[in-house]
């Protein structure tokens, strides 16, 4: 059955493969952002589309959405550490009233609430992988924590919402994900490593590279956010990919899959750096049928295609 679907942050990295997807089924969209760190380019494309709407806003100071709504995905916020660690208050505030905002929106037309949360929630963990049984180790007062705890209030009001009012929720805990639409300037890890192998620039590896993160193709991910969306289940349900690699290991797969020239460089660890991130997803396995199917190297490939010709470069240039 399709409907008119809310996606708040929906001309982010993730937020407009959602739209994409939710509108290829047969939803209509209404994309609201601020354009802070999404970027309208991301949603271009569906410019003319009679059943998408773009409504430029900032959703932490209130939703202007008229006619029906059927549900409300939650994707808004700077995402990345050093877009968040840039934002503090900003991110902050989309966390807690961007939240109550879009949880009265649902609620007042009796629609579902998708809580776009993050494995951050799990701080720095002591349990390996995490699953969703798990209250996680965040520094309440580090610089990560103006998302850690913005995400973790965001869960805490969701639950409340649901709790008191009966508001239809689902919280997802979205682990590293990648791909296109990745910002060339965004500093997460697998935009950095493709495009410093493009210039033949040194890969930047903070710290040892011995941390872990487990990537998962932005596709897939959203498959995954689709599939809790369409369920009863309030979770919170981990989707990410599994398969956990060192930084290190990152930095040496990018460097062989370009046959770039580049070497590897060590910098700082940023503060509060987790050491390792692994989802345990056998809830979204068994609950959902859902699990990720792009490899490492395909997800590389596409993504690198695509900020070679963002970035203006030549892919082996
Ligand atoms: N990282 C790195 N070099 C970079 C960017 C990131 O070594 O140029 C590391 C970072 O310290 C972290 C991991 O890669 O351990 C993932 O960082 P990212 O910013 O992508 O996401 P996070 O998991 O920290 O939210």
């Amino acid at each position: 059955m399709s409907g008119r679907v809310v996606v708040l942050g929906g001309s982010g990295f993730l937020g407009s493969h959602l739209c994409d997807q939710l509108l290829a089924r047969g939803d209509e969209v209404v994309c609201v952002d601020d354009l802070s760190t999404g970027r309208i380019a991301n949603v271009a494309h569906l410019d003319e589309r009679p059943d998408f709407t773009f409504i430029e806003a900032d959703v932490s100071m209130g939703i202007p959405v008229d006619g029906p709504v059927t549900a409300v995905c939650n994707l808004a916020s700077p995402a990345s550490p050093p877009d968040y660690l840039a934002l503090p208050l900003e991110t902050l505030a989309v966390g807690s009233e961007g939240t109550r905002h879009g949880l009265e929106l649902a609620a007042r037309h009796g629609a579902r609430f998708l809580m776009a949360s993050t494995s951050e929630v799990y701080g720095d963990p002591e349990v390996h992988p995490q699953a969703e049984s798990y209250w996680g180790r965040v520094n309440p007062i580090g610089p990560r924590s103006v998302y850690d705890e913005a995400k973790r209030f965001a869960e805490a009001i969701t639950m409340a919402h649901h709790r008191t009012l009966g508001t239809d929720v689902a919280i997802v805990r979205i682990f590293n994900t990648y791909g296109p639409r990745l910002r060339p300037d965004d500093g997460r890890v697998v935009s950095n490593f493709l495009l410093q192998a493009m210039r033949g620039e040194p890969l930047t590896v903070y710290g040892d590279g011995s941390q872990t993160r487990s990537l998962c193709y932005v596709e897939d991910e959203v498959r995954g956010l689709i599939a809790l969306l369409d369920s009863d289940l309030v979770g919170p349900v981990n989707i990410g990919n599994p398969d956990e690699y060192t930084v290190l290991q990152l930095a040496q797969t990018v460097i062989a899959q370009l046959n770039s020239a580049s070497v590897i460089e060590h910098r700082p660890l940023p503060t509060d750096d987790p050491t390792r991130r692994r989802p345990d997803i056998t809830v979204a396995r068994g609950e959902l049928g859902w699990e990720p199917t792009t490899s490492l190297e395909d997800g590389l490939a596409r993504t690198a295609a695509y900020l070679a010709t963002d970035a203006g470069l030549t892919l082996g240039s």
